[in-house]
C-alpha cells in the first residue's frame, strides 16, 4: 500500500446511469448518494448485473415513526425514530441503533447500506439495517432514556425480530439500552429466543464476551495484518484518534497494548497530545469519569491540550477516525500528516477529503473493512443466544481475528486483481458475495 500503489482518482462523481434510472439527484454533499456512488463505482468494475445494482442503490424498507414519551417533569415529548432495512439477500437485517440529535433519514440509509457491505465482506449471514432516534441522550435522565427505548421498540416491534432484523448499539446507545430493548421485545413477542432480537446486550443478559471491545479490536486486527505492507508494524508505530468512546478507546488501548503509541486524541470536548504516547488506560478512565478527554492535561499522566488544527496536523503513522461521519473534509485532509487512515467510524472521510489524501499518497482503509469487528461479534452473540451457548473470550477473540484477517486479505486480493484503491476493493469483495447469492437465488417471481 505504498504511495506508488495508490490508484488513480475515480471516474466522474455520480457518473452511474443508475442515478438517472432511479431518479436520484446527483448531490455531491449528500452522504447517502456519496456512499451509493462508491458502491456503484465498484459494481461497474466488477460488472455486477444491472438488476443487482438497482436493488442495492435503494434500501428495501424505510420506516419512520413518531411516538410520545412522558418526561420526568410530567410533560409529554414527541420523538422521531427510524429503522431502515437496506438488504436481506444474505440473511436477516442487522445494524445498530443510534441516539443523536442529528439523526436523519439519509444518515440511517447510509449506515444501513454500509452494514449490507460490511456483513457481506466479513462473510456473516446477515443483511444490512440501521436505526436511530433523533434525541440527545446526554440530556435525558436514565428513566427517560428507558421510556424512550421501550416506546421505540413497541413502535417498530412488527418489523424486527431474531429472524428478521436484529439491532445493536451505535453512537449514543450501550449495553443497558440493549437490555431495555430486549426486555421490551420479550414482553411483546411470543417468539422463541426473543432475547436474540438485539446484540450488544450485557453479558449477564445474553451478551457475548468480547462484544464491547470488538469494533476497536477489529480495527487493530486489520492494521496488524495490513501495516507490514507499508513496512510498519504496530509495535513502535504512532497513531492519533478522533473519538474516545466505545470504538476509539478500545482501539487506543489495544494499540498501546501491542506496543504502539497513541500520540493525540480529540473528541467533542477537546484535543490532547503527548509526544511519548498518551496513557490509553488512564485516558479511558478519565473519559468515563468526566465525559470527554478535556481536562486530561491537568492530571498526573502527562499531556498537553492542543487545538483542533494541531490535532489534525500531528505527524503519525496511522490516523484513526472513530467518531462521527464526514469529519475528514478537504480542509482537514490538507492538514493531515499520516501514512494511513484506518476508518474505525462509519463514513468519516468526505470524497473531497479522500481526493486530497490520495494526492498526498495516504491510503484509506475503509470502514466496511476496519469497523466490521462489532457486527462480527454481534453475529457470535446471536449464534450463542440461539444455541444456548456461552463462548469463552479466547474463542471469541480467535474467531473475530480469523474473520477480520480473511476480510483484509479478500480486500487485498481484489485490489491487486482490479488495480483499484482499498475502498473500491472492499466494495468489490463485498459485492462479489452478494452478486453470487443473487445469481443463485434469482429474483422473485
Ligand atoms: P460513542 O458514542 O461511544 O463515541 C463517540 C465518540 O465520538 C465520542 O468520543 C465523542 O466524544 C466523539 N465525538 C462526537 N462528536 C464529536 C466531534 N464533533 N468531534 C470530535 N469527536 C466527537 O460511539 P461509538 O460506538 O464509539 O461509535 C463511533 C463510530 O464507530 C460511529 O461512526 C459508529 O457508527 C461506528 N461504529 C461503532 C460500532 C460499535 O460497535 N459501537 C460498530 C461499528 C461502527
Amino acid at each position: 500500500m505504498s504511495k506508488a500503489t495508490i490508484r488513480s482518482p475515480r471516474r466522474d462523481l455520480m457518473g452511474s446511469p443508475v442515478f438517472d434510472e432511479l431518479g436520484m439527484e446527483r448531490d455531491p454533499d449528500n452522504l447517502y448518494l456519496q456512499t451509493v456512488d462508491s458502491m456503484l463505482h465498484a459494481a461497474e468494475i466488477l460488472e455486477l448485473p444491472h438488476r443487482v445494482q438497482i436493488i442495492l442503490a435503494q434500501p428495501k424498507n424505510e420506516v419512520m415513526v413518531h411516538f410520545p414519551v412522558k418526561m420526568d417533569n410530567g410533560h409529554h415529548a414527541l420523538f422521531k425514530g427510524y429503522r431502515v432495512q437496506h438488504n436481506n439477500a444474505l440473511g436477516p437485517y442487522k445494524g445498530g441503533i443510534r441516539y443523536h440529535h442529528h439523526v436523519g433519514l439519509d444518515d440511517v440509509k447510509t449506515l444501513s447500506c454500509l452494514m449490507t457491505m460490511k456483513c457481506s465482506l466479513v462473510r456473516i449471514p446477515f443483511g444490512g439495517g440501521k436505526g436511530g432516534i433523533k434525541c440527545n441522550p446526554r440530556e435525558l435522565s436514565e428513566g427517560e432514556l428507558m421510556r424512550v427505548t421501550r416506546r421505540f421498540v413497541s413502535a417498530i416491534a412488527d418489523i424486527i425480530g431474531p429472524d428478521t432484523d436484529i439491532p445493536a448499539p451505535d453512537v449514543g446507545t450501550n449495553a443497558q439500552v440493549m437490555a431495555w430493548f430486549a426486555d421490551t421485545y420479550m414482553e411483546i413477542s411470543d417468539k422463541p429466543n426473543a432475547n436474540a432480537v438485539v446484540t450488544g446486550k450485557p453479558i449477564e443478559f445474553g451478551g457475548s464476551l468480547g462484544r464491547e471491545k470488538a469494533t476497536g479490536q477489529g480495527v487493530i486486527d486489520v492494521l496488524a495484518e495490513l501495516l507490514p505492507e507499508i513496512g510498519l508494524e504496530i509495535k513502535g508505530a504512532t497513531c492519533s484518534l478522533i473519538g474516545y468512546g466505545n470504538v476509539g478507546s478500545w482501539a487506543g488501548k489495544l494499540w498501546a497494548e501491542r506496543g504502539g503509541k497513541v500520540k493525540a486524541v480529540m473528541d467533542h470536548t477537546g484535543a490532547i497530545y503527548n509526544e511519548d504516547g498518551l496513557d490509553a488506560i488512564a485516558l479511558d478512565e478519565h473519559v468515563r469519569n468526566h465525559g470527554g478527554v478535556a481536562g486530561f492535561e491537568k492530571t498526573k499522566h502527562g499531556a498537553d491540550a492542543i487545538s483542533e488544527e494541531d490535532f489534525y496536523s500531528t505527524q503519525v503513522d496511522v490516523f484513526i477516525p472513530a467518531a462521527l461521519e464526514q469529519m475528514i473534509t478537504e480542509d482537514k485532509a490538507k492538514l493531515m500528516n499520516c501514512k494511513l487512515v484506518a476508518e474505525a467510524a462509519n463514513a468519516p472521510t468526505t470524497p473531497a477529503g479522500e481526493r486530497v489524501l490520495q494526492d498526498k499518497g495516504v491510503e484509506v482503509l475503509p470502514a466496511i473493512l476496519c469497523s466490521a469487528g462489532g457486527v462480527t461479534v454481534s453475529y457470535f452473540e446471536w449464534v450463542q443466544n440461539r444455541s444456548n451457548q456461552y463462548w469463552d473470550l479466547e474463542r471469541v477473540d480467535e474467531e473475530l481475528n480469523r474473520h477480520m484477517v480473511l476480510a483484509a486479505r479478500r480486500v487485498q486480493l481484489a485490489r491487486h486483481r482490479f488495480d483499484v484503491d482499498m475502498r473500491t476493493a472492499a466494495y468489490i469483495a463485498a459485492l462479489e458475495q452478494i452478486g453470487n447469492v443473487y445469481k443463485l437465488r434469482g429474483i422473485f417471481p
